[in-house]
């Protein structure tokens, strides 16, 4: 009748005897750790008063003389009943019930009693379900996953960096050999669908071990303990079938970085993520056993779990470019009859921002069209009205549905870094420019500087700002002043930290003179501030009409590069000096 405003009120109240607990807990003394078979001979001795049974891996128990001990529980059927028999209590509610003053308040007890009851009941049920998931992996591994890189097309660079894995887990005792440490843990970080797991499955196929997937997220929402109780069977499990490959997908649900001010440390995540921890750092060198993790974005794990020796590995795994989505076309077609008039290139090139599971869905829905149409073959008429199906059934936001606009703006301002880097830094590496989104950022544009220097000169900084600066420049010569974009706020911030770090560090500015500011700055000598901001402001502004300039001197080079990019979504410093000396060539030759 009034269950729910009682289990309201019983949650009010057990909050706050919780939190009164933990209070108490912090203040006392821990129980005494025994070994099961210490606490067997405890039993047969008479000298066991009361048991504490939970669902938990830790079982809490009292002495005949009232103190506590501590032992792990054996979770095994009937042990309740056998506890009985030698006339000890059970009781099945948790410790933190009994350590309340039971004599005042009764109701609250009762309440509150209720509401362990109810609680308990469900975290037996759910760590049962997760105990019958978590065993069912275990008595199937995936074993000999039949996956090979075969199966896996358009990310070749992903496939190279972790070609050498395979090696290790075949032959460890090679590596152990030459003293080198092997790499336990290895991260895939990428956008969902770009066959992370897939990868992860191809290792253990290639290598010929089994394979162990659970998901992060099955860690989650279970009671203290139970996480980490799972990670150590789950570990248990991989080691007596000796190599093999443990994949845990969504790493992040229990390996996400920290809330700052929540460093307490004993929540059930933490736990969780420490048994892992503590697991990987427990293999053998020459185990052959090897962890692969894959999330979304790496930049929210917790920093714990990716130093060395624990995941020290990380592999973007990123959308794949019109070249690659042809190769997973193709790949993926292989057992479908395609009419002759399809063209792949075509539907790859159409399909940007495709991930390899939105391409197979892609094919998917295509053979079902052809087949319910009876044609024998997929037509390319089946791919259009397919296409359509699938970005109908995407979310707004996907990047999919990213407006043409969008993408030609990304292929400009990337073209404009490009440019400037070759035109005015041309000792500088480009080593790849492309408009798919990483994770790292909206448009994607890589450069390496000189890098076995010790010191930056000042005309590394200026042109590392110009570069910069670049992207946002190209955009208004081609787009206009009023339609230039936020896309610029990354290279923004770089920019001005370069300068800032020039003015106030490196004595480079010329009102500074050889003045540090920051030493100004630590003897309280503020007054300088507007200087600085005036000044920076007009270099900033020399810069930005430097590089301006030069990318309306060479503006049909710039509309070359975007173009390209438009058309291939990346190239290589190869294709990209290719057009440019092409472009400067007509350019001559039109001049
Ligand atoms: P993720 O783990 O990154 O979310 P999956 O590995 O689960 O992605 O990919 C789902 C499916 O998409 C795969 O089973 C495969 O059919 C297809 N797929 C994704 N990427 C590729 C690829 N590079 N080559 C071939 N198939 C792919
Ligand atoms: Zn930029």
């Amino acid at each position: 009748m009034h269950n729910k405003r009682k289990l309201i009120l019983g949650l009010g109240i057990g909050m706050l005897l919780i939190i009164a607990y933990l209070v108490f807990l912090y203040f006392q003394p821990g129980p005494q750790k025994i070994s099961y078979n210490e606490f067997l001979q405890a039993v047969n001795e008479g000298r066991v008063k009361r048991i504490y049974l939970q669902d938990k891996d830790i079982l809490n128990g009292l002495y005949m003389d009232g103190t506590e001990f501590i032992t792990d529980n054996p979770r095994k059927e009937g042990f309740k009943e056998e506890l009985l028999k030698k006339n000890i209590e059970v009781d099945e509610r948790s410790r933190e019930g009994q350590l309340m003053n039971a004599g005042s308040f009764i109701l609250t007890v009762s309440v509150f009693g209720a509401l362990i009851y109810f609680l308990s009941n469900r975290s037996v049920k759910q760590a049962q379900s997760g105990m019958g998931k978590l065993s069912s992996i275990s008595a199937h591994p995936e074993g000999e996953t039949g996956v090979t890189f075969n199966d896996v097309a358009g990310i070749d660079e992903v496939k190279e960096s972790i070609r050498d894995i395979i090696d290790f887990i075949k032959n460890p005792e090679k590596y152990v050999r030459y003293g080198a440490r092997l790499p336990r843990g290895v991260i895939l970080y990428g956008p969902p669908g770009t066959g992370k797991t897939l990868v992860a499955k191809a290792v253990a196929g290639e290598a010929g071990v089994p394979f162990y997937a659970v998901s992060g997220s099955d860690f989650v929402q279970i009671y203290v303990g139970v996480g980490a109780g799972r990670i150590r069977d789950l570990f248990k499990k991989a080691r007596e079938s000796g190599k093999c490959v443990i994949f845990i997908d969504e790493i992040d649900a229990l390996g996400k970085k920290r809330d700052a001010g929540f460093e307490g440390g004993n929540d059930e995540r933490d736990q969780t993520l420490n048994a892992l921890l503590a697991e990987m750092s427990g293999f053998k060198d020459n185990q052959g056993i090897v962890v692969i993790g894959a999330t979304n974005r790496l930049d929210v794990l917790d920093p714990a779990l990716l130093r060395p020796g624990r995941f020290d590995r990380h592999i973007e795994v990123g959308l794949p470019d019109v070249k690659g989505r042809y190769e997973i076309l193709k790949l993926q077609c292989k057992d479908k009859p395609l009419s002759k008039d399809v063209d792949l290139y075509a539907v790859a090139q159409q399909t940007v921002y495709f991930s390899g599971a939105k391409l197979e869905n892609l094919l998917n829905e295509a053979a079902i069209l052809a087949a319910k149409r009876n044609s024998g073959t997929i037509e390319p008429e089946d791919i259009d009205k397919a296409f359509y199906i699938v970005i109908a059934g995407l979310e707004k936001k996907d990047r999919s549905a990213i407006h043409t606009f969008d993408r030609r703006v990304t292929a400009f301002h990337e073209a404009g870094h490009a440019l400037i880097t070759r035109i005015i830094a041309p000792e500088h590496k480009v080593s790849r420019v492309t408009i798919i989104p990483s994770t790292k950022g909206a448009g994607g544009f890589s450069m390496s500087i000189p890098p076995d220097r010790m010191y930056y000169k000042k005309i590394d900084m200026e042109n590392s700002i110009k570069i910069a600066l670049a992207g946002r420049a190209a955009e208004e010569i081609v787009f206009g002043e009023k339609n230039i974009t936020t896309g610029a706020s990354n290279d923004l911030e770089k920019a001005t930290q370069i300068l800032m770090d020039m003015i106030t560090r490196f004595g480079m500015g010329k009102g500074s003179g050889l003045l540090s500011y920051n030493v100004l700055f630590n003897n309280g000598i503020r007054q300088v501030e507007d200087e600085i901001i005036r000044e920076s402001r007009d270099i900033m502004n020399s810069y930005y009409t430097a590089v301006r300039n030069i990318l309306v001197q060479n503006k049909p080079i710039l509309e070359a590069v975007a173009m390209a990019l438009l058309e291939k979504e990346t190239l290589n410093e190869y294709e990209l000096d290719q057009i440019i000396s092409i472009t400067r060539e007509e350019m001559k030759s039109s001049a």
